[in-house]
């Protein structure tokens, strides 16, 4: 059995200014043998598929990977090119059983809303009634176009997504059941006049770990493939943004949109308990200032750039240095020019530097500073705590200055700082700093909760800021849940 997979991936921020260009997509661009052996062994989606197809008898016929950092809308050119290598791979793929898609979700290029729906047509047109298999992140604002033109979606079912090499594993699982006429898939799809803002989206937190408890509970249902509820991304400003559900069931169309109208309902009935807590950055460091245990970790959801956030943000930086606050490290703020100068100047030198705020207004101005330097980095680190153990990840040059008791990593990438190891791999020990301020809204609670005393959840403004009443929607279908009220389902 001959099966074909790769992906183009991203999650675009509409409300980013900053395009998504071929370059971006350069970075983790691979195509044939590299993509195995890039993905062997780590816990991501193709990993778990390339593993489980072992077992089965797959013969993968790798295509093209390749997945951009969140930011703006991409360059229509730049889909347009990689769509266009993508689909010359398929056609020289040979004789193929089917393919694989390992998707995010939630792309939007600068002509189109649904690139992923666009994509997976494409596959369609060329592939015929051969089966396509696709997975997609948690935060997918699944179209009807997606699901139309896919025999089965599986999304993820945990945030921090924890569960890709596992759905990766299942999708290979079903691709062969269904070349091997083992089950007909069949799937209904629901989508709900519903946004949710990421933080209330955490899986480790009671309300999503119970519902994901119901949605497995679904998937033991007889008949039942497998059952997806996508929490969808908010700052795509595109029509089908937000959440839905998708069943697929073993040939009984009637079971899926039982089952799918069911759970979407019960969502639905239980959206007020979708809001957040947020705390203000003079809050966090006063509960900080009267807390004995350590670290405090600030989540700065509004800057994540797994998200689209700039990473370059500066507003607690500012606050921290007015309020002199003591062994804080602020993780991280991506400013190029800021890491050359610290080099320049070298270890154990000052140097005078504007660190930040140079990307999107929003985020606060750049900090005009005179700091020590007191590590300089490669960047390099492999992700050890759970959520893509295994994979090895670049900061870019690195340097941590320090002015008064905050510490600042400035990076050359925009990266979220999932893993406790980006602290590690520039000298810093998470559990012996007070604060610990990280620019990602839920992934980095899988490696931190253990060694956070607390963590909290800040409010600044920004372009992934959790508040979604700060953002001024144009396109999202209305009315829609939190957005307006009175909206019926
Ligand atoms: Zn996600």
């Amino acid at each position: 059995m001959r099966i074909a997979t790769g992906c183009i991936g991203h999650e675009t921020n509409t409300f980013s200014s900053v395009p998504t260009t071929i370059d971006d997509f350069k970075r983790s661009y691979r195509i044939g043998d590299e993509i195995i052996s890039a993905f062997r062994q780590t816990s991501t989606i193709t990993g778990g598929f390339i593993e489980n197809s072992e077992k089965l008898g797959i013969q993968i016929i790798p295509l093209l990977w390749t997945f951009a950092t969140p930011s703006g809308a991409v360059e229509q050119e730049a889909y347009d090119t990689l769509k266009g290598e993508f689909l010359d791979h398929l056609r020289n793929a040979g004789q193929i059983d089917g393919v694989f898609l390992d998707l995010h979700g939630a792309m939007a290029t600068e002509e189109i809303e649904d690139a992923e729906g666009d994509l997976i047509r494409s596959v369609r047109e060329i592939v015929g009634s051969l089966p396509i298999v696709v997975t997609l992140d948690l935060h997918a604002n699944i179209t009807a176009e997606m699901a139309k033109h896919s025999d089965t979606i599986i999304g993820f079912d945990t945030y921090p997504h924890v569960d890709c090499y596992d759905r990766g594993v299942e999708a290979a699982q079903v691709v062969s059941d269904i070349v091997r006429g083992n089950i007909r898939p069949t799937m209904a799809y629901r989508q709900l006049p519903f946004l949710t803002s990421p933080p209330a989206q955490c899986t480790m937190k009671p309300l999503m770990s119970g519902i994901v408890e119901r949605l497995h509970a679904l998937e033991a249902e007889p008949g039942v493939v497998t059952a997806t509820l996508s929490m969808g991304f908010p700052f795509a400003d595109i029509r089908d943004a937000g959440v839905s559900v998708l069943v697929t069931t073993d040939d009984d169309q009637q079971l899926a949109e039982t089952h799918a109208n069911e759970f979407a309902h019960y969502i639905w009935d239980i959206r007020d308990a979708f809001n957040l807590n947020l705390v203000s950055v003079e809050e966090a460091i006063e509960i900080a200032n009267q807390s004995e245990g350590q670290p405090i970790v600030l989540a700065e959801g509004s800057d994540n750039p797994g998200g689209g956030g700039p990473c370059d943000g500066t507003i607690i930086l500012r606050k921290f240095i007015d309020a002199d606050v003591q062994n804080a490290v602020i993780a991280i703020i991506a400013d190029p020019e800021s890491v050359s100068l610290a080099i320049d100047a070298g270890v154990g030198n000052t140097v005078a530097l504007n660190v930040g705020g140079k990307t999107i207004p929003l985020h606060g101005e750049p900090v005009a500073l005179t700091g020590y330097v007191k590590t300089i980095s490669d960047g390099a680190y492999i992700n050890k705590g759970p959520m893509a153990r295994g994979v090895r990840n670049s900061l870019g040059r690195a340097a941590v200055v320090k002015v008064g008791g905050v510490e600042i990593i400035l990076t050359e990438r925009r990266v979220q700082p999932i893993d406790a190891e980006v602290l590690r791999s520039v000298g810093i020990e998470p559990r012996d700093r007070k604060l610990i301020v990280l620019k990602s809204a839920v992934h980095f609670r899988a490696d931190y909760t253990p060694i956070a005393h607390e963590i909290l959840e800040v409010d600044t403004p920004g372009v992934h800021s959790p508040d979604l009443f700060s953002y001024d929607y144009q396109k999202v279908r209305r009315p829609i849940y939190p957005l307006d009220t009175a909206v019926e389902f």
